[in-house]
């Protein structure tokens, strides 16, 4: 079992990636077949907003079972990924199901699309998943710990087919047809540290694991009382968060010039997942948060003229791309 833990630092040395390791991930970012992971791996620490303690195991999932959590201090009651149990989304997404909430899934869901993971079951006992240090970075070494076993499934895509634009006031959020997964964000916070910041990044790549599981979630040190006395935040501190004063950040070095916007990247990834499969189109953002991204889902999922359900196993071979597959089984 692999531990981790929102007070130590243990994992730091795992989450550098050699050249070979970016290499092995994007090559298998075109992923023709489903994917789990190969042991149950474990963790613990504590909820960004309930503060409260949680273990959370993860362990391999069935085909076609997508990510399933299981409140172990339920009766193991299972909350599926999915649109449809999504609850409230304001400063974090939380799913819902018959009462039974599962608080904060971003950050572990981004880390499973960007490990290519369609299927896992995650146990946690209490509601919230643990914050650790703010990224998805602990939760990308604990998959690698956990190792990648490729399914025999074909894996299912949803292809984009015509443009979704949703706009409210200044928000903007979209998805356009394309043949890969990307993501384009910007953001325009008035700080002096933020400001406007815009990335770009194609999921196929293999960018992500280092571009984008890093980056940290954020706060405003002067916006916290009010956060707390709504029954936010309570297990947020400069261990797991990048806190900032009205004009600097009281815990620096920033693990990138641009972190903010690289983290709502990260957290766009992460409700985007709650698609249930991993969509071939190009998402652009502006100024959106949690709300905007999940209603982008629910739109989505509802008109099916907007998308069809594909898999890239007989394009694989039609287009001589067969050995490949052949070989990456045998790994
Ligand atoms: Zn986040």
């Amino acid at each position: 079992m692999s531990r981790c833990s929102n007070t130590h630092v243990a994992y730091l040395p795992h989450t550098t990636f050699s050249a070979e390791d970016v290499i092995l991930v994007a090559r298998r970012e075109i992923l023709f077949q489903e994917q789990t992971i190969r042991t149950a791996v474990e963790c613990s620490g504590i909820g960004l907003h309930s503060g409260a303690h949680v273990s959370l195991r993860i362990l391999p999932g069935p085909s076609n079972t997508g990510i399933v959590f299981r409140r172990t201090d339920l009766d193991g009651f299972e909350v599926e990924a999915i649109s449809r149990n999504v609850a409230r989304v304001s400063y974090a997404t939380s799913l819902m199901k018959k009462g039974v909430l599962i608080s904060t899934t971003e950050h572990l869901l981004s880390a499973f699309v960007g490990m290519g993971i369609d299927n896992a079951i995650v146990e946690l006992d209490n509601l919230e998943l643990p914050i650790l240090d703010g990224s998805a970075r602990p939760f990308i070494d604990l998959i690698r710990r956990a190792g990648i076993r490729k399914q025999r499934r074909p894996r299912t895509y949803i292809r984009i087919l015509r443009a979704l634009e949703v706009r409210e006031g200044n928000k903007f959020i979209a998805v356009y047809p394309a043949e890969r997964y990307s993501v384009s964000y910007t953001i325009n916070f008035p700080h002096p540290m933020i400001g406007r910041e815009s990335l770009a990044i194609e999921l196929t790549n293999g960018h992500y694991i280092s571009s984008i599981a890093p980056a940290r979630t954020f706060g405003f040190l002067h916006e916290a009382d009010a956060m707390r006395q709504q029954g936010l935040i309570r297990g947020a501190s400069s261990e797991n968060a990048l806190v900032l004063t009205r004009d600097g950040l009281t815990n620096p070095p920033l693990r990138f010039d641009d972190e903010f916007v690289r983290h709502k990247i990260l957290d766009l990834i992460g409700d985007l997942a709650l698609i249930g499969r991993q969509i071939l189109g190009n998402v652009v953002a502006d100024r959106a948060g949690h709300a905007m991204h999940t209603a982008l889902v629910s739109r989505l999922l509802r008109d099916h003229s907007l998308w069809e359900e594909t898999t890239l196993y007989d394009e694989a071979y039609e287009s001589g791309a067969s050995s490949e597959v052949a070989a990456e089984q045998v790994i």
